[in-house]
């Protein structure tokens, strides 16, 4: 097929990496920045290739004088001496700090965290701290935040298809909020509440035909999918109605969440108002006002330079000005309102680290050429890529280089040819075995959707502050896989 394959097959012996001196490898020379593959239309050749846009990274990561990346203080360099790559690193700080910027911009409303994005005991205590409250979707998740101490009337129960288990375990220990979804579901809290002899508070989660521009798998309002009730179809106002009705059943309100990773935000003010409207008609019918509404999740973040999010500030300013002039147009008092941002707190506070393995230049044909760079994750710890052709952005994390930049690729060790990281990226041209590379933007659903692809153990997730290491989650061990494997032995 003409293609041809050059490139460095060096591989490091045990603890070469930390080796000082090393000698600077002729890598790929084929490589010529002029004959590479054209960066793709959207992403723009850096002026400086080892400068830190302050949109991707975390507030505490900056460039030491000598070119080394630092996240809070500690030099990565350590960080992966001292825990080893790939892993997870969240900068504590920054975490806090979104936390707080999105409970104070939306100040009087209710801001529940996203545990999905990503969920430690140790994070859910931070959320708590923070003020923020959380959504749980799994009984594994609920599992987190019940042993993290968190406050069960904190917490708000997601899922259309939540089993028996999870319901009973959120309804004994008394969790805030369980959002119905489906008909099932309702006849399943009625006969557990029975059995229980309490009342559960419920919301009920509704479409609202909402087209998010987001990708197909992350949208959830427009009409056919599996998450809530329609509002056109009038199947929200029926099940709304069943739960009122329900004596076991205490409805507060009604819940919408748009999809995630959106930056329109005219999608969460069409869906605040299609919510509010289906309020009014609710109270029209029943003479009661529900006192709640949750607007879900989904604020985007920058996961290239060129994505451009809504600050909390500018969305709580339109938000609050879209639901006040509904509210008088339908005579409704202000519901409480709730949202659920997620990605836009744990997402930007933390990066992947990797060490680079091989570099290699692949002949497209036409005289251009493209540089994949592999590291030793991929697909199994951050599946964003392949699953939603998700964009991610790199740099070159343990010095600085004065090489020109090349778009280069960089994948993973898999065994797929969609273990891509990074689809397109500007990266020095001198990137080596043994350098390592950091993936900013990587805090949220990157290790909670990680996997064991390959018998490849999950990296650890370690917080930064003051220079100081904490570990949320160890790495796994292949110790750790060969328990689960029944016939392994001794
Ligand atoms: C996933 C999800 C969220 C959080 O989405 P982000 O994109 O992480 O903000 C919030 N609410 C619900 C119901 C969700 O399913």
């Amino acid at each position: 097929m003409g293609v041809t394959i050059t490139g460095s097959g060096w591989l490091p012996e045990g603890n070469l990496w930390h080796s000082t001196g090393m000698t600077h490898m002729h890598v790929a020379g084929s490589i010529h920045a002029d004959a590479t593959y054209p960066a793709p239309v959207w992403l723009t050749r850096p002026d400086d290739v080892n400068a830190l846009s302050p949109t991707l990274w975390s507030s505490g990561v900056t460039r030491e004088a000598d070119g080394v990346l630092s996240v809070a203080g500690l030099r990565v360099t350590d960080l992966a001496e001292q825990v080893g790559t790939p892993a997870y690193v969240v900068d504590e700080l920054d975490l806090r700090e979104r936390a707080r910027a999105w409970r104070e911009a939306f100040r009087g409303w209710t801001v529940y965290y996203a545990g999905k994005s990503f969920l430690s005991t140790t994070v859910a205590r931070w959320i708590a701290e923070e003020g923020l409250h959380l959504d749980v979707c799994s009984l594994g998740e609920l599992t987190v935040a019940l042993r993290a101490g968190l406050d069960p009337g904190t917490i708000a129960m997601h899922g259309n298809n939540k089993s028996v288990p999870e319901l009973r375990l959120g309804l004994t220990r008394g969790i805030g909020r369980i959002v119905v979804d489906s008909d099932d579901e309702i006849t399943r809290l009625e006969w557990l509440c029975d059995e229980l002899d309490i009342t559960a508070q419920v919301m009920i989660r509704v479409t609202t035909g909402v087209e998010a521009h987001t990708h197909e798998y992350i949208a959830t309002a427009h009409e056919d999918q599996k998450f809530g009730f329609s509002i056109l179809s009038g199947q929200a106002m029926g099940s709304m109605l069943r739960c009122y009705r329900s004596p076991r059943l205490n409805l507060v309100g009604i819940h919408s969440h748009i999809g995630s990773q959106i930056f329109d935000t005219d999608g969460f003010e069409v869906a605040a108002k299609r919510t509010l409207r289906l309020l009014a008609q609710f109270a029209q019918e029943t003479g009661v006002e529900l006192p709640e509404l949750d607007l879900g999740g989904g604020f985007g973040i920058a996961y290239t330079k060129e994505d451009d999010p809504a600050s909390p500030d500018d969305l709580a300013t339109g938000l609050r000005s879209i639901i006040a002039q509904e509210c008088r147009a339908t005579g409704l008092t202000e519901p409480a309102i709730s949202i659920e941002p997620g990605r836009a707190i744990v997402g930007p506070a933390g990066m992947a680290l990797y060490r680079v393995g091989t570099v290699k230049s692949v002949q497209l044909g036409g005289g251009t050429s493209r540089r994949y760079i592999s590291v030793d994750g991929g697909m199994s710890d951050n599946i964003r890529p392949a699953l939603y052709a998700a964009e991610y952005s790199a740099a070159l994390a343990s010095r600085a280089s004065t090489a020109e930049p090349v778009v280069s690729r960089v994948v993973g060790v898999h065994c797929e040819g969609g273990d891509i990281l990074v689809r397109d990226e500007f990266l020095p041209g001198d990137i080596r075995p043994g350098d390592l590379l950091a993936v900013p933007a990587s805090g949220a659903y990157s290790r909670s959707m990680a996997s064991n692809y390959n018998h490849t153990p999950r990296p650890p997730v370690v917080s930064v502050r003051d220079a100081r290491i904490t570990t949320l989650i160890r790495r796994e061990t292949l110790e750790d896989l060969l328990a689960l494997d029944a016939g392994a032995g001794e």
